[in-house]
């Protein structure tokens, strides 16, 4: 059985409570982790507390080095963790391989950035006077992380808070905790300080909730869902606690009528369907110009067509089953919505027939056409396999489409026409505009959504500034006494 890693001891909830972790490609069952309760929450949150003043006082260059090792300890165990992630979140093991990768390159991305945390010297109107600007830690921070990409959106959190000098709880989505667990472990292992870097597993909830309330907790780094991230900062306003939130999305992808077809239609299969769809910044819904809709749907559908649906484990597949029954359920839920409404699928639709499939919650890849824009598909996140293709006249109709959306996450354009798209750039509200590119985040660059996808960046020098409080500090060089000490500023 996995166990939570609280103050550097791997131990079970108090209650002995356990989870079951099944999974999603089979319904086997992987392992059991602790179901820990606000108690077993309180104190893990009490020893990150007890650990905080002394590694805020440790040097960025030596929270690097730790970090660096961590790194390598997590790269000599790469194909381990993420064979582990595959079985728990059904994901295919190439993925799995590209998400440890990049937890790696997290840590040692932020690991390099420790001498960036410094702070300024301020001259001031006395000669005798001057002021600095100090970045200083923000205290215990609880990274809260969903289930599509478990190992990735941990490291986004826990990298940058750590070398800034906090410590950090985390707590994993209920149905992929193992190969968190084994990364923390792998961490705690390569010389963080005991209760530095801790893990909590159970119900979001119950141990989720408790982060939120904790007095103790000064900082919430939570990536889920739209819904569950209003309810993090409504509780978090209570003690003005800092929070980065990164939510839903639904992506617009843009294919102009002079753009190179072939890599448009190479990017929106794989936009889409990585991770069998369960992507914050998968191509949601797709644009295409009206006068080369029917040259690209004959490049994409038999993209689509071609991918392998099956257990990820297996070599050959090329995208996993849905992580659990409800996701599907969703997916279903959807793509009956839209057909209601006038849709034609025009790949997939259903589930794969076969006795390798009967397990798993498995969905063939599917694309439809006449989707009507007030479709669940389209107003909501459609979190899954499901693509909606749609024509349009030009780019103003591309780009105002593309703005109907409650989400601004990510989006793309697909032209050869540097002014198109300088255009869209620059109209489309979202965080992210790739042009001629795959939605892809990536380390060096500020991520986070407009509107409702989030507040907040991840990624980049940018986050770091999330995990650090500013202070301004003034030096007299000669005591001041106070009768002579200035009025302004009172
Ligand atoms: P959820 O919001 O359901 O859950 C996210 C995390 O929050 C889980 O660990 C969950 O725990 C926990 N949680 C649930 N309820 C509470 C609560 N009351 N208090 C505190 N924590 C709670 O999201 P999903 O796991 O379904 O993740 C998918 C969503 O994440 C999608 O909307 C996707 O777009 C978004 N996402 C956004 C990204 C971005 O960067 N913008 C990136 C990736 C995903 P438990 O599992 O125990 O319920």
């Amino acid at each position: 059985m996995a166990k939570m890693i609280i103050g550097g001891e791997a131990v079970d909830a108090r209650s002995g409570a356990v989870m079951e972790i099944r999974n999603p490609a089979t319904s086997e069952l992987v392992d059991t982790v602790p179901k820990a309760a606000a108690e077993d929450v309180r104190q893990a949150v009490e020893v990150a507390h007890q650990a905080f003043r002394k590694w805020a006082e440790t040097t960025p260059h030596k929270r690097a080095e730790i970090l660096y090792r961590a790194a390598e300890l997590c790269r000599e165990h790469l194909q381990e963790v993420a064979v582990l992630e595959t079985k728990e979140q059904g994901k295919t093991l190439r993925e799995s391989q590209l998400e440890v990768g990049r937890f790696i390159e997290n840590l040692e991305f932020y690991a390099g950035l420790a001498p960036t945390l410094r702070g300024e010297y301020v001259p001031l109107a006395e000669r005798e006077k001057y002021g600095l600007v100090v970045k200083r830690p923000v205290g215990v921070c609880a990274a809260i992380v969903p289930w599509n990409f478990p190992i990735t959106l941990m490291g986004s959190k826990i990298a940058p808070a750590l070398i800034a000098g906090n410590t950090v709880v985390v707590k994993p989505a209920s149905t992929t905790p193992l190969a968190a667990i084994r990364l923390i472990e792998l961490c705690n292992q390569a010389g963080l300080p005991p209760g530095v870097l801790n893990i909590v597993t159970g119900p979001g909830g119950v141990v989720g909730e408790e982060l939120l309330v904790n007095p103790l907790v000064r900082k919430i780094a939570f990536t889920g869902e739209t819904v569950t991230g209003r309810h993090v900062m409504e509780v978090a306003a209570r003690d003005i606690k800092r929070v980065t939130l990164e939510l839903g999305g639904s992506d617009p992808m843009i294919v102009c009528d002079d753009a190179d077809l072939d890599a448009a239609a190479s990017a929106a299969s794989v936009g889409r369907f990585f991770n069998c769809g369960q992507a914050c910044l998968a191509v949601k819904r797709l644009y295409v110009f009206d006068n080369v809709y029917d040259e690209f749907m004959s490049r994409f559908l038999p993209r689509v067509q071609r991918l392998k649906v099956g257990n990820g484990l297996d070599k050959d597949t090329r995208t996993g089953p849905l992580h659990t029954a409800k996701q599907r359920e969703e997916i279903e839920h959807m793509v009956e919505d839209a057909v209601r409404r006038g849709a034609r699928v025009l790949v997939g639709g259903k589930r794969p027939e076969g006795e390798e499939y009967a397990n798993g919650f498995f969905y063939l890849p599917t694309v439809l056409e006449n989707v009507p824009h007030d479709a669940l598909m389209v107003r909501e996140e459609c979190f899954g396999p499901a693509l909606p293709v749609f024509r349009v006249r030009d780019l103003d109709e591309a780009i105002e489409l593309a703005n109907d959306s409650k989400y601004g996450l990510g989006s793309s354009i697909w032209t050869r026409d540097i002014g198109k798209a300088r255009e869209a750039a620059e109209r489309i509200e979202a965080g992210y505009t790739w042009v001629n590119n795959l939605h892809i985040a990536y380390d060096e660059m500020p991520f986070g959504g407009f509107k409702q996808s989030g507040y907040g960046k991840e990624h980049g020098i940018e986050a770091l500034d999330y995990y650090v409080e500013k202070k301004s500090i003034v030096i007299a060089t000669t005591p001041v006494p106070a009768a002579s000490a200035p009025k302004k500023g009172e």
